[in-house]
């Protein structure tokens, strides 16, 4: 499946497959591409050369990873009949299929019963976690850490419930005095513990949360979207590993397929604990549910419309790469986590580089640059140079701006919440630690130019 031959020949021979199942119809016409098809689509391949290279690995910046070969596949293939998850009518195979695809993910977790479903990405199925916890505590807010995914506190906003930043500690995970503090005074509902924030991928202590818990009561959603598939790497640190082994225990999650789980854009899945739950979905629809009694999935989601293609690729994926702790799939995701400790390790021996207090919790690094002024300013300018330099070297990084507490305490002269703009690189290819060496040296090349 390598060489693009082999993909479009594989293409073929199952889109003929697929073509068979409707032989019986009469033909009808079929819409041609039309004579101006070849000049549009050269026209779209330069368009896009206006990207970075993202499936390359010499792309180690933002959290992109290229979909499996199988799972484009299969999204083309299921393109071909275009089904609409939304209800059975609109795509029975592909309901199915999704149906199996979450189990799957909640065999993972670990969950001993479940209700789930596909999502147009993480920033949905984390509204739907907060609805649910607003129908069950109305009235009652959602507390999330300082480095929890802005979206909280946006569709916090969009629910009218009310949210409370809790401060993190130095390291980016929740802290647990500061989060009793709130809940002591206020009159919180659920906790969103992320598990991996996107920022620098720090797992908030998921144990100390439910320790909280008995003590005060409130829900807890966890927000994987980005860290969820790091439950099956078998080199996490003491601390994440308690994080992802309570997950069974939370009442409702999400993971992003599109973030580590090889799939094209358009794919998240919140869990929910509690199956009962389905019934603040529940609606009365004149047109859509008429072929059967049998479950339609848009009775157990807010979105409407969903491609029925994204659950196909995911299906295709995990049949291919299923998600076995001993398995490929998790080979890769422990790959990246090791990739990003090799890193760490030589950043923290780089003189002109700054390594944060703790070591990479999941596969995002973060570093900043040092100048000979010592202020947050001046690094952070230095940053912005050594990403140029190094995109000028093919080598494409990231760049965030952190708290300088995320620093060991003599790095910058420091007041409380100074911020400082940083390098960032997410490992989540697997190829990224046989590559190392090279983006090393890239790196290295452009840290000489900007500071000589
Ligand atoms: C990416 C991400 C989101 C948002 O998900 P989208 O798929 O981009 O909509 C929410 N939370 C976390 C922790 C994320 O990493």
């Amino acid at each position: 499946m390598s060489s693009p031959d082999d993909f479009f020949a594989l293409l073929r021979e199952a889109q003929q497959q697929l073509d068979a199942g409707f032989a019986s119809l009469p033909s009808a016409p079929s819409v041609s591409l039309g004579d101006d098809a070849a000049a549009i689509l050269q026209q779209v391949a330069l368009r896009m050369h206006d990207n970075y290279p993202y499936g390359h690995p010499l792309y180690a910046g933002q959290m992109l990873k290229p979909p499996h070969p199988i799972a484009r596949a299969a999204y083309a293939l299921a393109m071909s009949v275009n089904p609409n998850n939304h209800a059975l009518d609109g795509g029975r195979a592909s309901s199915a299929m999704e149906l199996e695809a979450v189990a799957e993910l909640a065999r993972m977790f670990g969950l001993p019963q479940y209700l789930g479903h596909l999502s147009s990405a993480g920033t949905f199925a984390n509204l739907e976690a907060l609805w649910v916890s607003g129908q069950i505590h109305p009235g009652r807010g959602i507390a999330a850490s300082d480095q929890a995914h802005y979206t909280h506190s946006r569709i916090s906003g969009v629910l009218e419930l009310p949210f409370t930043e809790i401060a993190s500690d130095d390291t980016g995970r929740m802290d647990l005095a500061a989060l009793e503090g709130a809940l002591k005074i206020g009159n919180i509902g659920t906790v969103v513990a992320t598990l991996g924030t996107t920022a620098v991928g720090a797992v908030d202590p998921l144990p100390g949360i439910f320790e909280l818990q008995k003590k005060y009561g409130f829900r807890i959603h966890a927000d994987a979207a980005y860290g969820g598939y790091f439950t099956l790497a078998n080199n996490l640190g003491e601390e994440a590993r308690a994080a992802f082994d309570l997950v069974p225990m939370v009442d409702s999650i999400v993971i992003d397929p599109h973030k580590h789980g090889l799939q094209p854009y358009g794919c998240g899945a919140i869990l929910f604990r509690d199956p009962s739950v389905g019934r603040f979905y529940k609606h009365g629809s004149p047109y859509t549910y008429f072929s059967s009694k049998d479950l339609h999935l848009g009775e157990i989601s807010l979105e409407c419309s969903r491609a029925g293609a994204s659950a196909v690729a995911l299906w295709a994926t995990q049949r291919l790469l299923p998600y076995t702790r001993a398995g490929e799939f998790a080979r890769n995701i422990s790959t990246g986590r090791e990739a990003a400790l090799d890193f760490y390790r030589r950043i923290s021996a780089e003189g002109r580089l700054i390594a944060p207090c703790v070591t990479p919790q999941l596969d995002i690094v973060f570093y900043a640059v040092r100048s000979s002024e010592g202020t947050p300013e001046a690094s952070s300018a230095l940053a912005k140079r050594v990403f140029d330099a190094a995109a000028e070297r093919n080598l494409h990084l990231a760049l965030a701006t952190l708290p300088v507490r995320f620093f060991p305490a003599n790095t910058f002269s420091r007041h409380a919440d100074m911020h400082v703009t940083c390098l960032r690189s997410v490992m989540m290819k697997p190829d990224h630690l046989a590559w190392m060496n090279e983006i090393w040296q890239r790196l290295e090349g452009a840290l000489t130019e900007c500071t000589r």
